[in-house]
């Protein structure tokens, strides 16, 4: 698989590391339930289609990115540096 950097271009993808679900939130501090938390630290979904993605250039530039990737065929639709997203802010 390969993973067009929007720093570095094309590159192979043991450059980089997968940290997860890209659109993952943290539960409120305190206010969060510990079913919640338990949610937020252990259950992760698993689809089979689209999937944003957070990846580390570790091997390039060190930056982290979203990689917008289908799952059943490692098909890229997309990526962009994960500073540039929005944060989820009020809409
Ligand atoms: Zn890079």
């Amino acid at each position: 698989m390969r993973i067009t950097c929007p720093h570095c271009g094309a590159r192979d993808a043991q450059e980089f590391t997968y940290l997860g679900a890209a659109d993952l939130k943290r539960p409120d501090g305190m206010a969060a339930t510990e079913a919640a938390m338990t949610d937020y630290v252990y259950q992760r979904e698993n689809p089979a289609g689209t999937h944003r993605e957070l990846w580390y250039h570790g091997a390039g530039c060190h930056a982290w990115l979203v990689v917008t990737r289908d799952t059943r065929n490692h098909a890229i639709a997309a990526v962009e540096a994960a500073k540039s997203r929005k944060t989820g802010a009020a809409a």
